[in-house]
């Protein structure tokens, strides 16, 4: 079993130690969360302050046009657009994952007249499943079949429209075969939505070489946008071209928002799919996010992330009750390990009570995000460790570790 030293030593050789500094991480915690709620960059603060108190505060509304608010959602597209692999024109930041997700869905079956199916994951985040509900039941006709990613294959007949699937499992942290899946999704006709929210900025996404034809995300998992930060939308320029329409149509996707028009005619590109004011403050905060991003070598993110999870899985399978849930090929993992053990809520409260925070999700999966830029070796080693003696102490049967709060 490796030790602490070995840790230590892997943690002095390693290429991205620097980038710890850039985040503001509490005394005292192993955070282990990063892929629900990313941790503050150092440098959001001054950053909001400043939108806050000049921007706003003292320019008014002057800043549309002087601080560039107005073209905020396209600047921070073209800066996500690289860690996604999309052109800079085909990415736009706005709104959330679930409102994104309706744009692009109605969009998409709007492109494919005459197929009625949407097959989504039948474990797959929720609320992408509750929009694909939302979006059939106003599109007369079309159905949502929740399916098995891996006998996706065996339901692609020519009924289905459009194919939506995370790119990693929010649960198990299965990462699919983003290439391959597009591939035959669009051999059988129809069109392929790739939600990236458990993978942007957790490994190197290649929306383009895989020919994607929409794709959603959010900013504050891996991306350290903060809570609730705006999300954002991939369309393939080739749909960019012809026109798609979506539904939301509001004002700041109209070709000419200032004329206040009646009708709507909306802009040509990716900025068809904006719909109102962009958060500004929110925009900030990621603004200030990407800068650490534009820094990071996405080759040596992943390398690390593999390191981190092969690292936490090896000290942590044969412990009492542990079953690893994610996969063991790198090919087929993402950048969080998935354990499951019969009590795995009070072993998670116990753990977050020691200072290791990860977190649950039902039935029985205890989640653990590894964050290439501010975890280390050391701190993989510290939260194997906690976890072992929780277990092995059997703390975690104390009863204030069952009460559950409204987010696990
Ligand atoms: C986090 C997450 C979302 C979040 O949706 P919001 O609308 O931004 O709250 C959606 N889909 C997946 C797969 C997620 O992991």
């Amino acid at each position: 079993m490796i030790t602490r030293e070995e840790c230590a030593a892997l943690d002095a050789a390693d290429p991205l130690a620097a980038f710890r500094g850039e985040f503001t991480l509490p005394p005292g915690v192993v955070y282990l969360d990063g892929n629900s709620l990313g941790v503050l960059p150092a440098r959001t603060p001054a950053r909001v302050r400043q939108v806050v108190e000049e921007e706003w505060g003292r320019e008014l509304i002057r800043s549309w046009n002087d601080a560039g608010w107005f073209e905020q959602p396209y600047r921070l597209g073209r800066r996500i657009a690289p860690l996604i692999g999309a052109a800079p024109e085909e990415v736009v930041v706005c709104d959330t994952t679930s409102v994104n997700l309706f744009k692009v869905l109605t969009a998409a079956l709007r492109l494919r007249p005459g197929r009625r199916t949407v097959l989504g994951d039948g474990a797959a985040f929720p609320t992408d499943l509750y929009i694909a509900e939302g979006v059939t039941g106003l599109v007369p006709g079309t159905r949502s079949v929740l399916v098995d990613p891996a006998a996706l294959d065996s339901h692609l007949d020519g009924d289905v429209a459009v194919v939506v699937l995370s790119h990693v499992d929010y649960r198990t942290g299965e990462l699919l075969d983003m290439p391959g899946i597009t591939a035959r999704v669009q051999a059988a006709g129809a069109l392929m939505i790739w939600d990236v929210c458990h993978s942007v900025g957790a490994l190197p996404v290649e929306l383009g070489a895989s020919g994607a034809d929409f794709a959603v995300g959010c900013t504050y998992k891996y991306l350290n946008g903060g809570p609730g930060s705006p999300a954002f939308l991939f369309v393939a320029g080739r749909h960019l071209a012809a026109g798609p329409e979506q539904p939301l149509s509001g004002w700041f996707g109209h070709a000419r928002p200032f004329a206040f028009e009646p009708g709507y005619d909306p802009k040509e590109g990716i900025g068809r799919f904006l719909t109102s004011s962009p958060s500004l403050l929110g925009q900030a905060a990621l603004e200030a996010s990407l800068d650490v991003w534009e820094q990071a070598d996405p080759a040596a993110v992943r390398t690390k992330s593999l390191a981190l999870t092969d690292l936490f899985v090896s000290l942590v399978e044969g412990l009492d009750g542990i079953e690893v849930a994610t996969p063991r090929e790198h090919a087929r993992r993402g950048s969080q390990v998935a354990l499951r053990h019969a009590d795995g809520y009070p072993v998670v409260q116990a753990l977050i009570a020691r200072g290791v925070i990860g977190d649950f999700r039902a039935p029985d999966l205890m989640r653990f995000g590894f964050t290439p830029l501010y975890l280390s070796h050391t701190d993989v080693w510290d939260a194997a460790q906690q976890l072992a003696e929780v277990l092995e102490s059997g703390e975690w049967k104390d009863e204030r570790f069952a009460r559950r709060g409204e987010v696990t």
